[in-house]
């Protein structure tokens, strides 16, 4: 169906909040929604349909969203055949639908993780019957291949391996709203990656909430096998992937990062904590000993990896004792980077019923010390670089630096001039160091 109608077209908004996996599920709605005929706009006023692509994570994420909905009340007074539609992990929630339905019920459509890649059906329902809508499934259905993407990280295409999570993390909420772990066949992620990279993609970032773990409901396929799999593809690309569970990287997967020089040398591997003591209370299934001995793996094979990861200060009854051992695995590991947070509750997760909750005074505290920790390791590594030629896939144009940007193998960013250059291997040489980002002289261009 078709909703150009004569000379009027009608055009999409979609505001996407939280991780990766929410920006590659928003290229999932646009595809749908160009299916459709609209075409995209980034004025919401001018828009004929608003989408909420929402997140959970954090209590942050969640009110944001809700206050960019609420502000939309005043359009849609004004233009009253405006579509509203807000789905993702939010919505998912039990029990949200119905709150956020009572709260805003100017929203035309409510739909959870589950039901996303019926977007299409539930917006023509609308369209056609003018009812609201609300299309929640508890449970995960099968895996449906082919749905229509409309990509917008160029030269960047985004790969989802997996769906759900097993390992219920007690302090994380995507169990709850993404169900369980599904494997996509590697059939049809190979397929996928061989017709980006055929289209002129440049790299490959494959998506799970545990990539480590994939395959485990397939039986006879690991990720090991998957990262060969997609090194094989003919083409001058990168692969990458995310995100990495500690308790499920094997010495097979390190070797197969290893041995394929397709494979960027970096990985994404959260620690949350350097107390075994909290890991434990988050049920993360491993020691502090037990991710010294994965990174220790990983620099066995791949001595110059650049190791990122994920820190979370002010868990339930981290005492000072806990955060010390944080940091002291912050100066051992030397990570590449880190994003750091500050627990956040969740209700419905175990860690929001445990007592010894974190005054926000300590944990501002304590992730400001991290920060400043991390922030000083990044500029000696940064410093290392000066004087260096790297290889660059450019991303992108930053209009306020008026530089062209992009990242090395590792995962570092760098800014750089030229012209015409985004989806190019770039050879650009470090003049000048700061945080985290590098700036250079582009010496010459990959054909
Ligand atoms: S591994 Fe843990 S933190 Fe990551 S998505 Fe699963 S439950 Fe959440």
């Amino acid at each position: 169906m078709i909703f150009n109608m004569g000379n009027i077209t009608k055009t999409y908004c979609i505001i996407t909040y939280g991780c990766q996996m929410n920006l590659h599920e928003s290229e999932k709605l646009a595809g749908m929604l160009q299916n459709l005929g609209y075409v995209k706009t980034d004025n919401e006023e001018q828009a004929d349909i608003i989408v909420f692509n929402t997140c959970c994570i954090r209590e942050n994420a969640e009110k944001k969203a809700e206050g960019n909905i609420g502000a939309l009340k005043k359009l849609k007074r004004t233009n009253k055949n405006l579509i509203i539609a807000v789905g993702g992990c939010m919505t998912q929630q039990q029990g949200y639908a119905d709150k956020l339905v009572k709260k805003f019920p100017f929203i035309d459509i409510v739909f959870g993780t589950h039901n996303l890649e019926n977007f299409a059906e539930l917006l023509t329902e609308k369209t056609e019957s003018k009812k609201h809508i609300v299309a929640v499934s508890e449970k995960e259905g099968k895996i449906i291949e082919g749905t229509p993407k409309m990509r917008s990280s160029f030269p960047n295409g985004w790969v989802n391996i997996s769906y759900g999570c097993n390992n219920f993390c007690t302090y994380c909420i995507v169990p709850f709203v993404r169900g369980r772990e599904r494997s996509r066949l590697p059939e049809e992620i190979v397929k996928e990656c061989k017709d980006l990279i055929d289209s002129g993609y440049k790299e490959i970032t494959l998506l799970g909430q545990n990539v480590n773990s994939y395959g485990h409901d397939l039986g006879n396929v690991s990720f090991a096998d998957l990262i060969r799999r997609v090194s094989e593809i003919d083409g001058d690309f990168r692969l990458r992937f995310m995100t990495n569970h500690p308790k499920d990287l094997t010495e097979d997967m390190v070797k197969a990062i290893a041995e394929s020089p397709k494979t960027a040398k970096s990985i994404h591997l959260p620690v949350q904590a350097g107390s075994s003591r909290i890991l434990q209370l988050m049920n993360r299934h491993y020691t502090r000993g037990d991710y010294l001995d994965k990174i220790a793996l990983l620099r066995k094979y791949i001595p110059d990896i650049a190791i990122t990861t994920d820190i979370m200060v002010g868990f339930p009854t981290e005492t000072d004792e806990d955060f010390k051992d944080t940091i002291s695995l912050v100066k051992e590991v030397r990570f590449a980077g880190a994003f750091t947070f500050i627990y956040s509750p969740r209700s419905g997760t175990p860690a929001a019923k445990m007592d010894g909750q974190i005054d926000e005074a300590v944990s501002k505290t304590r992730i400001m010390e991290l920060i400043d920790l991390q922030n000083g390791i990044n500029r000696e590594q940064s410093k290392a670089y000066l004087g260096k030629e790297i290889e660059i896939l450019c991303e992108g144009f930053d209009e306020k630096k008026g530089k062209y940007l992009g990242r090395d193998t590792y995962g570092r960013m760098a800014y750089f001039n030229g012209k015409n250059l985004i989806g190019r291997f770039v050879n650009v040489k470090i003049t000048r160091t700061g945080g985290i980002s590098l700036l250079g002289e582009t010496v010459s261009v990959k054909e």
